[in-house]
């Protein structure tokens, strides 16, 4: 069985207490590996080795750093079959997605490698003085990361907290924490300096607890629930610690009545249930023109029905389990909920049947229609494969659906009218809105969210700004 410790100032270490774990996968529940086990003292450890080799990293020269993150880009690459497997057999997703994550790591680690070169400061002339304004990087990071993406959520920390100078300890999530560490060595191992990479697993509880209230640290970088970057934002206030906050969603999908509704129908499964609804950004809540919802919701079920359904590791499949019981709890829950409410359901709403899926965590892909705002499903993040259809009467009508939600992370639309898809997408409360494509996700813009979805950028050149800090240098003449 694979085993997995620690990074610690470069070294791979056990934890304190020698506890280790199982991880195990969602697909059949085998043991996937060993796992080391660190509390608070393994984290005030590695915050220390980040501490110490922050004069070193933060003092090379933005070239240097740049060329050792595209190494480390490169390396990824190299190790791409085991740490796509990892993500496979401990998260679930079907190797093929996990691979294009691990891609889409090593592209953030090239994308960073050349922002980093452009952190360009200000020169200012005034009558008295002049002065020069820097960005010089915030000092030793923490990175707490979720499960459902758990290399591609690092990766967008990891290369913009290196390219601007700061060394970090990462806290991947302890369900999910082998890829994301195998992720971090490789990084490591393309010419860090010592201490500049460190990697604690352990629970949030502790292990997070610590990188939030240490003084050491002095940038929390956190995706995960909206509640626990509740708990982390009160907590990094008692020393004003900067905080980025990527955290839940609950995004709508509006479909006008002058849209292309096969591509809209083929855009709104694959955004729903992709990754089996365990996304930030995944379709939530279908919103169909009245004219054109029946026509929209059959072409909706008929596209759902082309999902295979398996272990991730088969290559033919395109959905694989859910992350965990409690996940897909969740998800019967809210579906009983609807279904309770009036809600009609037109396709799955419980596990598939069958050979293979009885020791995984498997639900099918579901669509229900008449679903309303009294429903949960419509209000709260499910974080499953669950499409809820409601009909709209007229646009204004949609944008306020869409908007009535105390999250406002992504938002789609599709429209084939200029002015419709201008004054919609002016209008919807999210931090990326997406007008005839299913992903507002691009490494050279700015990623985040609105409202209770979070706090600051990602990605972009505002993803490197997150790392550092702005001096005024005035100079008397
Ligand atoms: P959690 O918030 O439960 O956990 C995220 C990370 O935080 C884990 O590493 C967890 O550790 C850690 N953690 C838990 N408690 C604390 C604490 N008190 N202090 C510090 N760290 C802590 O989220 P999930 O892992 O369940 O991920 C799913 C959530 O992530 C969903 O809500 C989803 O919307 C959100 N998400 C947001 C994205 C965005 O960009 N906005 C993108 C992807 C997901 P442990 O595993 O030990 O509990």
């Amino acid at each position: 069985m694979f085993h997995s410790p620690m990074l610690i100032n470069g070294v791979e270490v056990p934890s304190l207490s020698g506890k280790v774990e199982i991880i195990h996968n969602p697909a059949n529940q085998d043991p996937v590996a060993e796992v080391c086990v660190g509390s608070r003292p393994d984290a005030a450890l590695a915050l220390q080795a980040a501490k110490d080799a922050f004069p070193v990293w933060s003092g090379t020269s933005s070239q240097k750093r740049g060329e050792v993150l595209h190494a480390a880009a490169d390396l990824v690459r190299s190790r791409l079959d085991r740490i796509a497997q990892l993500i496979t057999l401990e998260q679930g997703k079907p190797l093929k997605n996990a691979k294009g994550e691990v891609r889409s790591a090593a592209d953030a680690l090239d994308f960073f490698a050349e922002e980093g070169k452009r952190n360009f400061g200000e020169w200012i002339a005034s009558s008295q003085s002049r002065s020069i304004v820097l960005r010089q990087p915030i000092g030793v990071a923490a990175l707490i990361t979720p499960w459902n993406f758990p290399v591609d959520l690092l990766a967008w920390k990891v290369a913009p907290a290196l390219a601007a100078g700061c060394t970090f300890v990462a806290k991947p999530p302890s369900l999910a924490p082998l890829a994301a560490t195998e992720f971090v060595k490789a990084v490591h191992d393309a010419g860090l300096p010592a201490g500049a990479a460190n990697v604690v697993h352990g629970p949030g509880s502790e292990v997070g607890a610590e990188l939030v209230e240490n003084p050491i640290s002095r940038k929390i970088a956190f995706t995960g629930e909206t509640e626990t970057g509740r708990w982390i934002m009160a907590h990094a206030a008692g020393q004003i610690k900067r905080v980025s906050l990527e955290l839940g969603g609950q995004s709508p999908f509006i479909v006008c009545k002058d849209a292309d509704l096969d591509a809209a129908a083929a855009a709104c499964a694959q955004r729903a249930f992709s990754n089996m609804g365990q996304v930030c950004i995944g379709v939530n809540r279908v919103y169909a023109a009245e004219e054109i919802a029946d026509e929209f919701t059959a072409k909706l079920v008929e596209r759902t029905l082309r999902f295979k359904i398996g272990n991730g590791m088969d290559p033919d499949v395109d959905l694989g389990p859910m992350f965990s019981r409690a996940q897909r709890d969740r998800t019967k829950e809210h579906v009983a909920d609807a279904l309770g409410k009036g809600a009609q359901l037109l396709f799955g709403g419980c596990e598939p049947e069958g050979d293979g899926y009885q020791k995984g965590f498997f639900f099918l892909p579901t669509v229900l229609c008449k679903a309303d705002h009294s429903m949960r499903v419509m209000r709260e993040e499910t974080f499953g494969p669950v499409a809820p259809v409601c009909k709209f009467k007229t646009l204004d009508e949609a944008i306020r659906l869409a908007n009535d939600s105390e999250y406002g992370l992504a938002a789609y639309l599709f429209t084939n009218d200029l002015k419709t898809a201008i004054y919609a997408s002016e209008r919807l409360e999210a931090g990326g809105v997406g007008v005839n494509i299913n992903n507002v996700v691009d490494m050279q813009a700015p990623f985040g969210g609105w409202k209770q979805s979070g706090l600051g950028r990602e990605l972009g050149h505002q993803g490197l700004e997150a790392y550092l800090e702005t001096k005024h240098i005035r100079l008397g003449l």
